[in-house]
């Protein structure tokens, strides 16, 4: 994989959009954490307005940059496939914290022979597991 910020530049590039400064920082700010709510992005791009963030995270979007990663009936945001390694969530229904779950190349196999098996072409998926997470599970608070 090329350096993200190189592709990011081209992906932008390529459908007529240039790097502008709040769009480096918002990509920066999503590539550097776990998947962020909305608040939580405009609270580590500082230097920009909350409809500066808005509007590049609608962009990012629609070209394929950022995906939502639905949690219930909320959303937080992510950087896609192409941007980052292919991975899986761990989301707490307790406290909301969002984990990534390790690689594993036999489920990932697994999800495609499924799929073509279907007689289905699968382009990408995500999978969220809920549960609770260390913390939050009572046998924490037993122990
Ligand atoms: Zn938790
Ligand atoms: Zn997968």
């Amino acid at each position: 994989m090329s350096d993200p910020t190189d592709q990011l530049q081209k992906t932008l590039k390529e459908r007529g959009f240039s790097l502008t400064a709040v769009r480096k920082t918002t990509f920066e700010a999503l590539q550097d954490s776990e998947p962020l709510t909305m608040q939580e992005l405009v609270s580590r791009c500082q230097d920009f307005d909350r409809a500066s963030i808005y509007r590049t995270v609608m962009l990012f979007e629609q070209l394929g940059i950022v995906q939502r990663l639905q949690i219930g009936w909320k959303y937080k945001l992510e950087l896609t496939d192409s941007f980052i390694h292919h991975h899986h969530h761990l989301t707490c229904i307790h406290c909301g914290v969002v984990t990534p779950l390790p690689e594993d190349a036999t489920l990932e196999k697994r999800l495609q022979v499924l799929s073509t098996l279907q007689g289905f072409v699968p382009h990408d998926h995500q999978l969220e597991i809920r549960g609770l997470c260390r913390n939050c599970r009572p046998s924490s608070t037993i122990a």
